[in-house]
């Protein structure tokens, strides 16, 4: 994004709007009001070509009265530090949404991935790691995967912060590779948690899923399981895209042979039996369930106006503009939030953190089932709060579970 966006100013009115409607402890809300700590650092890289390079990255850990501060790391152009302060806060409310014993962090290193050859990828993850090492740890601070970052380069932190602390570190990050200790089914979990909060939320509010229509913005690790565990649900996937262009069919697509496509040629775009269609086009598709599963603010005051689901379901963190979120509510479209629908892939990384700690494994099927658990438990939270009060949507209702929370957490430790 070209102009300033005060993303960390925009979770701060939702927690205003949420601490409102249930008359928070003002304490509570000053002592959430700015982050903990926010460390900016400089990380040098040698380029393949001799040249020297210098990334600017953070790491801020919003607030830790729950637990070790938990968050992924992204590398990105735009992962400046108020971006960062947002999405750490987001991880404040979304494991406490979903009861997990964790505060909220995040990671950014202002970088395109694209441009970097793996070698300068791999220096950058462990420079990066060594630079903020003071201040994470298996009880302290988890990293784990966000956007651009994947279990290999989790694999590279770990081993850098493991030379450096002398020992071999295996929670200090989650994940990561199964062969060194990552969870089974966590590379699935956001996608398979987004669809298990559809699946309580259709029951709830009464959507048939056979034969739903569901367009996919995104299909990274996100975008490609959602997609996939909602085709085996039975709906039908109508239009999907990712960076590069998206496809459309009406009758369907099949996101495994999808999947195949992109993997065979880098995109989407071009899959048979389908139609182009554009971003844009995509969001604004008259389908059942609209699925951002990219970057944030890709619904905005602009083109909010246009969206014809009936669902939007927030895979991606902050996809929604606060102008948009409004215009969303007025027009009748149900938004389930981002702290809420996206929060499998925390739990997953949960699930593996006490699996190093306890150095036994789980099953495929042992981690599905307790996913299945946590996250309709923190649907019906959500859903609970949201009924119980006038006026107040599923994005405050989930902020107020959160926020309900680390309330009662903060007065158990003295804290207000
Ligand atoms: N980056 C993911 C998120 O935004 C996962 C974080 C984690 O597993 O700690 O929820």
């Amino acid at each position: 994004m070209s102009q300033p966006y005060r993303h960390y100013e925009v979770v701060s009115q939702l927690v205003e709007q949420a601490a409102a409607a249930m008359q928070l402890d003002p304490k509570v809300k000053e002592l959430l009001r700015e982050p903990m700590r926010t460390l900016t650092v400089s990380v040098p890289v040698k380029m393949d070509d001799g040249s020297i390079r210098v990334f600017q990255g953070f790491r801020c850990q919003h607030n830790n009265v729950l637990g070790p501060f938990k968050g992924g790391i992204r590398f990105h152009p735009e992962a400046d530090e108020d971006e960062v302060k947002a999405l750490a806060a987001l991880m404040t409310y979304k494991c406490a949404v979903v009861g997990l014993p964790y505060g909220g962090a995040k990671g950014g290193v202002l970088c395109d991935p694209a441009e970097l050859s793996e070698s300068e990828l791999e220096k950058l993850s462990r420079e990066f790691i060594r630079a903020i090492a003071s201040i994470i740890g298996p009880d302290q601070d988890i990293p784990a995967p966000d956007v651009n970052t994947n279990p290999k380069i989790m694999g590279w932190f770990v081993d850098e912060y493991s030379v450096l602390k002398g020992s071999y570190q295996q929670g200090v990050v989650t994940g990561k590779p199964i062969a060194i200790g990552g969870s089974q089914g966590r590379n699935e979990a956001t996608g398979r948690g987004v669809m298990y909060v559809i699946r309580e939320a259709a029951a709830a509010f009464g959507l048939e899923l056979e034969g739903a229509t569901v367009a996919v913005q995104g299909f990274g690790n996100v975008g490609n399981y959602a997609a996939k565990f909602l085709y085996d649900l039975g709906c039908k996937i109508i239009a999907v895209a990712d960076v590069f262009g998206g496809v459309y069919c009406e009758d369907g697509i099949d996101p495994y042979l999808l999947k195949d496509h992109e993997m065979q040629t880098g995109s989407v775009k071009g899959f048979a039996g389908t139609a182009p269609i554009s971003n844009e086009e995509l969001l604004a598709l008259e389908c059942d369930i609209l699925i951002p599963a990219a970057l944030g603010n890709q619904l905005t005051g602009k083109n909010a106006g246009n969206v014809k689901a009936k669902w939007v379901v927030e895979a991606a963190n902050g996809p929604t503009t606060p102008e948009a979120d409004k215009i969303l509510r007025e027009k009748g479209v149900l938004v389930i939030p981002d702290i809420l629908a996206n929060a499998g892939g925390v739990t997953v990384s949960y699930f593996e953190w006490v699996q190093n700690n306890y150095k036994y494994y789980w099953s495929a099927e042992e981690v599905d089932q307790r996913l299945e658990r946590i996250m309709a438990d923190a649907f019906q939270a959500v859903y609970r709060a949201y009924t119980e009060r006038e006026g107040v949507d599923l994005r405050v209702a989930a902020y107020i579970v959160a926020l309900d929370r680390l309330a009662v957490a903060m007065k158990a430790r003295g804290w207000v």
